[in-house]
């Protein structure tokens, strides 16, 4: 060990436990680039003088100083999604929930309106209703595939946000972001988009005219299932309102997590092509199966919103419903009699997963609110990983065939215990 204590030319310390924590805190210098984005595992990031930490601590200029406020990795990726994304600037957080929360809470205050789609992601309409009403927040819920509706209820009364989601959970209705954004607009309503169930691969609502996007991070960016974040892409100055409100909230992202999704989104390209060919291939072939009454996928012409997925998706993507005939026990006795899908129940990995929405997430509607919300007992809703399509076809043939078995002996399918949704 030199006798100066690195670049300051000051004596070294003789005592143990400093000598340990400056040897073992001492980063490399490296000359040569590295391939991918190093993980900065560092909660401070130490300044030349007094002055420079308060200069980018306080945000007057670009650097780092704790990673609550910034940190290198995490910068990498939201960049790297706002490229994708086609937006100015983006910034990432610790969840998808942490970035839906920052992106309404940076343009809603209290005695605000937001009007939202009908079809919403079961967290966020809780934010919405038990978390933000509270706050003086007016909510209301329409169907934004019915745009009179929606004119109707932005006129209604001022509204600061109109809020929407590409691909609706679970029966993947498709919204048309440009008449929406429109709408939004006329009535001087910001238009925020969640794209989750698309991924910026599929679908870019920037460019269809969204105001802000919110992607979770643990789907498809990520596309592993190993690691959680959210990210929100936009225009600088609304980033700025979002990064503010991430600063004072917490939902910070950590820099391992957001490695993993820069290392995911490097072949996020590749996964949505494979989720959206094997996603057609089995929904085209489940259209044709005895005991299947519907099938749903943006991909195929008889979906309902089929023409504005055309225009607005690359792709299909990799989300698809069906029904079965049958009352609610057939949805568990077909998921159980399945073995190729992780019994699980989130989307957007290289695992399929099947899930029964009647008897999760949404299982305190009874039949007719599920009808009204377009869900059928027997819905089912697939994210269709990364395997190969003959065993998925296998296997989904195979569960079929035991569901209509027990139907024909009159037998219910089994009961199976429902577990909570994401
Ligand atoms: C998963 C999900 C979220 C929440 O994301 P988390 O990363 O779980 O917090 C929000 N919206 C949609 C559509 C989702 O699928």
């Amino acid at each position: 060990m030199s006798s100066t204590d690195g670049e300051r030319g000051v004596p070294a310390p003789r005592g143990f436990s400093t000598r340990a924590i400056r040897a073992a805190s001492r980063a490399p210098r490296v000359d040569q680039r590295p391939t991918t984005v190093p993980i900065y595992l560092a909660a401070t990031f130490a300044t030349a003088d007094a002055d420079e930490l308060a200069e980018v601590s306080s945000l007057r200029v670009p650097g780092y100083s704790y990673s609550r406020i910034g940190n290198p990795t995490v910068s990498a990726l939201a960049d790297a999604v706002a490229e994708l994304e086609g937006a100015p600037a983006a910034f990432a957080l610790a969840s998808g929930m942490g970035a839906v929360h920052a992106a309404l809470v940076s343009l809603l205050r209290a005695g605000d309106r937001i009007v939202a789609t009908r079809a919403v992601y079961g967290s966020t309409r809780s934010l919405l209703t038990s978390v933000l009403a509270p706050f003086g927040v007016e909510v209301a819920f329409v169907d934004a595939t019915d745009h009179d509706a929606v004119g109707a209820a932005l006129a209604a009364s001022p509204t600061r946000v109109l809020y929407a989601e590409s691909i609706a959970n679970p029966t993947t209705t498709v919204v048309d972001h440009v008449a929406l954004s429109e709408l939004a607009h006329r009535h001087g309503a910001r238009y925020v988009v969640d794209n989750t169930f698309a991924s910026p691969y599929v679908c870019r609502p920037l460019e269809l005219g969204a105001d802000l996007v919110v992607e979770s991070a643990t789907k498809y960016l990520s596309g592993h299932s190993d690691v959680m974040a959210g990210v929100v892409s936009g225009p600088r100055a609304l980033i700025d309102e979002v990064r503010r409100v991430q600063i004072d909230t917490g939902a910070t992202l950590g820099p391992l997590a957001a490695f993993l999704v820069l290392r995911g989104i490097q072949t996020l390209a590749v996964r949505m092509e494979r989720h959206a060919a094997t996603a057609l291939a089995l929904a085209a072939w489940l259209e044709r199966q005895e005991g299947v009454e519907r099938v749903r996928y943006p991909g195929l012409p008889g979906h309902p919103q089929y023409a504005v997925a055309a225009r607005q998706f690359r792709v299909g993507g990799g989300m698809l419903a069906f029904e079965l005939a049958g009352d609610r026990s057939v949805g568990p006795a077909f998921i159980d009699a399945l073995s190729v899908p992780e019994l699980t129940a989130s989307l957007g990995s290289v695992h399929t997963m099947v899930v029964h929405p009647p008897t999760t997430s949404h299982r305190q509607l009874d039949d007719a609110g599920l009808a009204e919300a377009g869900i059928g007992p027997g819905l089912l809703r697939c994210s269709v990983g990364l395997e190969d399509l003959d065993d998925l076809i296998d296997d989904f043939g195979r569960a079929l065939g035991v569901v209509r078995a027990a139907r024909a002996a009159g037998t219910p399918a089994t009961a199976a215990a429902a577990t909570a949704i994401p």
